[in-house]
């Protein structure tokens, strides 16, 4: 079939897909200091290919360092386009029918949303996965449309205090938009079919995300968003059709809130991204046991991704740290969390066996 002979073409990359599936991975990216922080020390004290070693400023000697090891680890100085590269095998598996859900995790200022989307003025270089990854879905459809027809259409949507915020639910939308998704019905999905209807989208997106926001309230980093994108595509040959879904998810900043300091709603809001992010971490870690129960249920964001989360989809995460002394408590955390999600798979599965 058509499917056959694409497949054929793309050896080797339906080779790297093969690998991949079912599989959780964990990239670990080290922001660069931003302009004016240049002359503070660093808590990154080595950076390998798959490992990274930290230095605990109040600490001496060899009890000073601890190392980490994750599928890959970026340095300040890797580019988007770098960062890419490696997330394109996977992001290609959804238009041969996969699931594919990407994470960015990290506190807040640790470079989520730099990956995702790119900083506050975007150019060419500085796109970020997000917009990548639908060109590349685009362009890789039309290479492949003698053999398949392909139906792109996205949904953005939030989640603050475990509540589900349609965020393409304005009605500047004048796209032929249908009243149906996969897991959260009421959520507009919209058909496209370029990438600048995309970037449009998002930035609908975005400006809806930010409605409730006040100088004091930036809700941005304390709710999780996910743009995700629906494919399918029709074997032109014989009729077979294929569905393959991404979520891209910017999650909430992971940084612990002082319960001394933290009171009313700020409270509220640390208390539900504690939890939705611990549900998170238990999920990726109970799939890559191989347990026979998954805590799904435990949290909005893992229900709605639970078709995308284990079977043969494929999981990324990315987490995020930033190289600052003043930050390494957070750090900390954040690789312990990325550690338990990476090495449950290597780790633990050697213990089991
Ligand atoms: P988060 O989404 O985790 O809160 P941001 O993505 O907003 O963090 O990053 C915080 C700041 O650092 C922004 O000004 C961003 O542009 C900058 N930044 C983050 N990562 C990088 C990077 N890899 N290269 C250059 N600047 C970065």
């Amino acid at each position: 079939s058509g499917y056959n002979k694409v497949l054929e073409e793309n050896r080797h990359l339906y080779n790297q897909v093969q690998d991949l599936k079912g599989s959780i991975r964990v990239y670990c990216r080290v922001r660069p200091f931003l302009p004016g922080q240049a002359s503070r020390s660093s808590t990154v004290d080595y950076i390998g290919d798959g490992n990274l070693t930290i230095l605990n400023p109040l600490k001496q000697g060899k009890d000073a360092r601890r190392s980490f090891n994750f599928n890959k680890v970026f340095g300040p100085s890797t580019t988007q386009a770098e960062v890419f590269a490696d997330t394109q095998p996977l992001i290609r598996s959804v238009l041969d029918g996969y699931n594919v859900c990407i994470f960015a995790y990290g506190q807040t200022g640790s470079g989520k949303t730099y990956t995702m989307n790119g900083p506050k003025e975007i150019t060419e270089q500085s796109r970020g996965v997000n917009y990548r990854a639908l060109s590349d879905l685009f362009c890789i459809s039309e290479q492949r449309r003698d053999t398949f027809s392909y139906e792109v259409s996205v949904q953005m949507i939030e989640i603050y205090n475990e509540q589900v915020r349609d965020l393409l639910a304005a009605d500047e939308i004048r796209n032929n938009s249908q009243q149906k998704g996969l897991n959260v019905p009421e959520a507009n999905l919209v058909l496209v079919t370029s990438t600048s209807e995309v970037v449009e989208l998002m930035n609908i997106g975005h400006r809806n995300r930010a409605v409730g926001a006040t100088a004091l309230n930036d809700r941005s980093s304390r709710s999780h968003s996910c743009l995700t994108v629906h494919v399918q595509g029709r074997d032109m040959t014989s009729g077979a059709v294929l569905r393959g879904c991404l979520h891209l998810v910017d999650l909430a900043g992971s940084e612990r809130v002082d319960k001394s300091e933290a009171t009313g709603e700020r409270l509220k809001e640390a208390q539900h991204i504690n939890k939705s992010l611990s549900a998170l971490g238990d999920v990726i870690a109970s799939l890559a046991q191989k347990n026979a129960h998954v805590p799904y249920r435990n949290s909005k964001l893992t229900q709605l991704l639970q078709d995308s989360l284990g079977g043969q989809a494929k999981t990324l995460m990315f987490v995020h740290i930033s190289p600052d002394v003043e930050a390494f408590g957070e750090t900390t955390s954040t690789l312990k969390f990325a550690e338990r999600v990476a090495s449950v798979e290597l780790g633990a599965a050697r213990v089991n066996k």
